[in-house]
């Protein structure tokens, strides 16, 4: 890495843990020390040393289109003239639920909080709430945030470092939490015959991306869909990452699923930090002030939050937008799998819409599994080596590639080239 990067690093490794907000970030699981970015335009990143990168990680999924969009800032830049935080309710506030309600197929009423994390942790608590059980299933590396009853087998930075829950979430939690695989229904099944009338809810990611993407079976999804209606279990999706990504109403509107309960954050936010969940209006009338169960948040639907939130949706909104992130996706990572091809790696291309993984293994990757049996040195090789050309991919090999409308054919056409050289030079 360059030389102010690598001075950055270690002054921050003196006063952040690890050097980083977020662990995957730190780059450990790859095997180098990350490029402090300075600055970002469209589908390209700057690090603090000058160097330009294509940027497929689009700060893990919210920048779908694109950095410094024209209309997010000047949505900001008018924000910010009005203040930034009253603490009280706004016209926007309104705009944003109304937005929501509008274009998610299952919610009718939605609450704001700050992050994706919020966003499940609460509407864990409201399903269990509302049940008045206690009992929760997700499934083996699907990631919900780092809240205490999700991280019992979860995706992302817990799968790259390996690590198998957390030191410091309390037993008799992480004891309510059943973790199944992804992709089966035979569990599922005996997990309700067992404990049925003690689970509050499934919560799943509809289409994982924090195990690598994986392409949910229909019948899993249905399956899911009956399963907790008939034990009276609440079904959550998570659409952190897929809500306005894969669709502009999410998973559910591609699979044609009506969970209870939904979870956004990401891309609702246009870059800002935000989370909502959202549901069946008489699951979300228990929240208070309207019912008895307790969420809350000093800075949640932040005016400027919301700014670029909205001016986000207005975009995705239009919906002729799907067609050209498929379009370019595609060609990436049709790119990417010749590529691969042409160097004799076993590969497998995930993909739906604009989100994807490659992964580097002959057989199909269908749950956490076959995720982590895919080759992790080899990952590691080629990140390294697409990192060196200018490719900034999520440096773990259990994370989406996104692809957002700023991308063009000769920036998409120049990364699959660098792939060719990177799987050539394995
Ligand atoms: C990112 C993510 C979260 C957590 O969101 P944060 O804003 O990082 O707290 C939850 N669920 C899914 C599916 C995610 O991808």
């Amino acid at each position: 890495m360059g030389e102010r990067s690598k001075l950055l690093f270690d002054r921050a490794t003196r006063c952040i843990p690890g050097g980083v907000n977020s662990p995957v970030r730190a780059g450990k699981a790859v095997g180098i020390d990350p490029p402090f970015i300075a600055r970002a335009d469209g589908a390209l990143l700057w690090d603090a040393d000058g160097n330009e990168y294509i940027d497929y990680v689009c700060s893990w999924g919210p920048m779908i289109l694109g950095h410094s969009h024209t209309e997010v800032v000047q949505a900001l830049e008018e924000s910010l003239r009005l203040g930034t935080s009253y603490g009280a309710p706004t016209e926007r506030e309104v705009e944003m639920a109304e937005t929501i309600v509008e274009v998610v197929p299952s919610i009718e009423m939605v609450r704001m909080v700050n992050s994706g994390t919020e966003a499940t942790m609460s509407a864990i608590r409201l399903a269990r709430g509302y049940t008045g059980r206690e009992k929760i299933v997700k499934f083996d590396g699907c990631y919900h945030g780092h809240a205490d009853s999700l991280l019992v087998s979860a995706g992302s930075g817990v799968a790259t470092l390996g690590i198998p829950g957390s030191p410091g979430v309390p037993q008799d939690l992480a004891r309510q939490t059943i973790s199944l695989p992804f992709n089966d229904l035979e569990p599922v099944g005996k997990a309700f015959q067992k404990f049925g009338p003690e689970i509050a809810a499934v919560i799943v990611e509809p289409i994982p991306g924090n195990m690598g993407v994986i392409v949910p079976q229909q019948e899993f999804l249905d399956g899911l869909s009956q399963i907790t209606r008939e034990h009276g279990s609440l079904l959550i999706f998570d659409e952190v990452i897929t809500g306005f990504r894969v669709a502009p109403g999410g998973a559910q509107e591609l699979f044609g699923i009506m969970p209870d309960l939904t979870c956004l954050g990401k891309i609702i936010g246009g870059g800002l930090p935000v989370g909502a969940y959202g549901g069946k209006k008489d699951i979300m009338s228990k929240m208070a002030p309207e019912g008895d169960i307790y969420q809350a948040g000093t800075l949640s639907g932040n005016p400027l939050a919301m700014a670029a939130g909205l001016a986000t949706l207005r975009i995705l909104k239009k919906g002729d937008i799907y067609k050209e992130l498929e379009d370019k996706a595609s060609m990436l990572f049709l790119g990417l799998e010749e590529a691969a091809r042409a160097a004799g790696i076993p590969s497998v291309i995930n993909r739906i819409g604009s989100m994807g993984t490659l992964f580097f293994r002959a057989d199909p990757v269908t749950d956490f599994e076959t995720a982590r049996a895919s080759d992790q040195d080899l990952f590691k090789g080629y990140y390294k080596r697409m990192l060196e050309q200018g490719i900034y991919l999520a440096p773990s090999p259990f994370e989406a590639t996104f692809v957002s409308t700023a991308h063009t054919q000769e920036m998409i056409r120049k990364t699959i080239k660098c792939a060719e050289n990177a799987l050539q030079d394995l």
